[in-house]
């Protein structure tokens, strides 16, 4: 299988009616990908060195508990260092990643200097991400990815370990062998579904996955620990009343197959990304922040839904907002949902900023394919002008 066939979701979506107009749109898209990455800088920096932990918070067994993050750095996400150069929101591989060979044994350096100089009594939630997949091997070898897992299994402090991974690498034998090296501490293995929708997955985001991957993996991480769903609000190309839709159609069928937690993901502009370009050319905005309290009011109710909050390593250049007057109050109001998991956490909210949000989600769009091919001329006329649009 080459990985157009891949992007699009297999051979059999590729086949399916319609498939030549997805493919010639996958083609524009992915060659105008492929001129964004040849913009990274080269990566400098030592491989030893992993970037600052972050602390967080998440509503866990019945309280609001302190979580840290740990970030490690690696050669790249496979995905984005394949001919398909990766997600189109994605911007891992520009500041994270190293774009170089990790030697072994560099990762297990790395963890260490955050995990010894933490003092795990003040968080029982580890978050230990690498910007990429957990569970690849070509990724984070499986020598330093066992000395890392045992040595969180062994500190009783830690109760909850949530770790991501993309489908392909979710195999019986390996989430086995997490069980057994975490042993009765709450594991979730977090999974990037994004939409429910295959098409828009493949075109929007360039995930390259498909729905049917993603629901095997899910079956296999709930057979033996837990599994976390992320819900990408708002992806590339789509509109406002379109986001707040396919967000909540995904939630559902990601509580549906057995998510403990869903963390629904409002899209922010990263650099070096498709979509960062495709605002430079007017034809994209971040999510409001009311499409993502109407997103959650929705599907609350279905299970652990959290929101993130656009807290990323590289930090990203625009994320979501209302106005001035009211984006304050409303990102107080979406932690205080993080912290109790309550949709009363936004009763009695407004701003005169409603009615524009109300008549953006009425806005007529025009069809899909058009916007991608409009959106595709204007991107490359962009990347012929001289100066980067990153920076
Ligand atoms: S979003 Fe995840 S799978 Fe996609 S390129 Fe970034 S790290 Fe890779
Ligand atoms: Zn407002």
């Amino acid at each position: 299988m080459t990985d157009l066939d891949t992007a699009l979701g297999g051979r059999e979506a590729y086949r399916a009616p319609g498939s030549g107009r997805r493919a010639s749109h996958y083609r524009l898209l992915s060659q105008t990908l492929a001129r964004i990455h040849d913009r990274i800088p080269l990566p400098e920096g030592s491989t030893l060195l992993a970037p600052p932990a972050d602390e967080r918070e998440e509503f866990f067994d019945g309280a609001c508990r302190k979580r840290l993050v740990i970030y490690l750095l690696s050669q790249g996400c496979d995905w984005a260092l394949k001919k398909a150069h990766g997600c189109t929101m994605c911007g891992h591989l520009a500041k994270q990643t190293r774009r170089l060979s990790i030697p072994q044994g560099d990762h297990q350096r790395q963890f260490f200097s955050v995990f010894d100089a933490t003092d795990w009594s003040r968080y029982p939630i580890l978050n230990l991400y690498n910007n990429g997949s957990f569970l690849n091997d070509a990724e984070i070898p499986a020598i330093d990815r066992s000395a890392i897992l045992q040595a969180i299994g062994a500190n009783p402090h830690i109760r909850m370990v949530v770790l991501e991974s993309r489908p392909e690498f979710v195999r019986e034998e390996i989430v086995r062998e997490l069980r057994d090296l975490l042993p009765g501490k709450h594991v979730e293995i977090a999974i990037g579904l994004e939409t429910i929708d295959d098409h828009r997955r493949a075109i929007c985001i360039n995930k390259g996955f498909t729905l049917r991957q993603y629901d095997r993996a899910a079956a296999i991480v709930t057979k033996y620990l837990k599994l976390r769903t992320y819900v990408l609000l708002k992806p590339p190309f789509y509109s406002e009343a379109e986001a707040a839709q396919d967000a909540v159609a995904t939630i559902g069928h990601a509580f549906a197959v057995g998510s403990t937690t869903v963390s629904l993901e409002p899209c922010t502009i990263q650099a070096y990304t498709l979509s960062e370009y495709l605002s430079a050319c007017g034809l994209y905005q971040a999510p409001w922040l009311w499409t993502i309290i109407e997103v959650v009011q929705r599907t609350a109710g279905l299970g652990k839904l959290v929101v993130g909050m656009f807290q990323f390593y590289p930090a990203p250049t625009l994320v979501p907002h209302n106005c001035d007057a009211c984006n304050e109050r409303v990102l107080e109001r979406l932690r205080q949902y993080n912290r109790v998991l309550d949709p009363a956490a936004f009763e009695g909210l407004s701003c005169d900023c409603r009615s524009a949000w109300h008549d953006e989600m009425a806005r007529a769009v025009t069809p899909f394919a058009e916007r991608v091919i409009e959106a595709t001329q204007r991107m490359n006329e962009l990347l012929d002008q001289p100066q980067p649009g990153s920076g």
